[in-house]
């Protein structure tokens, strides 16, 4: 009996999917572009597809920048057709969910950058302002009576205080406890990596005894986001391309897409087969259907 998934396509196989599908939800990092680089021929891809009528999105679970700035970013690498309306950031879904689900009354305390407070500003959403005062203790800092939700995102200027307060918040059962993504960690080059959202969220939990709602992938929320934005978003026409099997194919899995691993990100083809062929059928939702090594494999499928 042969598992299905992880099949290697290339050429006119490529080509038949990129007619089959109407949909293509890009992940960020490690596919289309590695931190301040865009990947070698991913601006083409990105741009063709939209030339030819497809529609494009944007899923990523980076919550450090508001969506404004993705698309300075998009088109300072090249991505010269991406427009505001198709950027899905974990940022950008945290303030919707806070704003349209839970329909928050009062202020949310951040764990995040400036950037996921500039979104959730920008979704009419009151953030507790950081208090400016070097001798706060624990024990002594002032909370504010207000906190109905508390949001945990990658934080650079992570700080004990900002663990004890937050937890201090989410005593009260009626505060929601949300993270704008789970991931572990990110490549940086020369082999650093950076702790993800997810290392400050588990702290968070544990201190809590509480477990966060998560945002991004692989959370089917990002999804309800665009289909609630874009009118006939069809499962069955969409294709999801990642770097992440943890991450994005189960993200896709969980939606219900066809999904395609990139090669230019974490995840490498052996983890995908070893999902493939283990017997914890849990492990088959990280399996690609696809796999190329680069979304340049695409490039010939333009060419007439
Ligand atoms: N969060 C942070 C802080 C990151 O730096 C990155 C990647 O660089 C990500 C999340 C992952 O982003 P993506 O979902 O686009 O891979
Ligand atoms: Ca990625």
């Amino acid at each position: 009996f042969v598992v299905k998934g992880c099949q290697k396509i290339g050429g006119p196989q490529i080509r038949n999917l990129l007619e089959a599908k109407d949909f293509f939800l890009f992940d960020c990092d490690g596919v289309i572009w590695h931190g301040e680089k865009a990947v070698s021929g991913a601006p083409a891809v990105v741009n063709s597809l939209i030339r030819r009528g497809k529609n494009v999105f944007f899923v990523t679970n980076n919550c450090t920048r508001p969506r404004e700035s993705y698309v300075h970013k998009f088109s300072r690498l090249g991505f010269t057709d991406v427009i505001l309306e198709q950027i899905f950031s974990s940022s950008y879904c945290s303030a919707l969910y806070l704003r349209d689900v839970v329909k928050v009354r009062g202020q949310v305390f951040v764990i995040g950058c400036d950037g996921l407070r500039r979104e959730l500003q920008e979704a009419g959403i009151p953030c507790v302002e950081e208090a400016n005062d070097p001798d706060a203790t624990i024990y002594d800092c002032p909370l504010a009576a207000d906190v109905k939700a508390v949001l945990v995102g990658h934080d650079d200027k992570m700080t004990f205080l900002k663990l004890a307060k937050a937890s201090c918040y989410l005593r009260d059962p009626e505060c929601v406890f949300l993270a704008t993504d789970n991931d572990p960690w990110h490549p940086l080059s020369g082999g650093r990596i950076l702790p993800g959202s997810g290392s400050l969220t588990a702290a968070l939990e544990v201190a809590s005894g509480r477990k966060a709602t998560v945002i991004g992938k692989p959370s089917r929320f990002m999804f309800e986001c665009i289909s609630s934005q874009f009118s006939g978003v069809d499962p069955a026409q969409c294709l999801m391309v990642g770097d992440r099997l943890e991450v994005d194919m189960l993200f896709g899995s969980n939606c219900g897409l066809d999904t395609m691993l990139t090669l230019t990100g974490v995840s490498q083809i052996e983890e995908a087969q070893e999902y493939r062929d283990s017997e914890l059928t849990s492990n088959h939702s990280f399996v690609p259907d696809y796999v190329v090594d680069t979304i340049a494999d695409f490039l010939p499928a333009f060419e007439e």
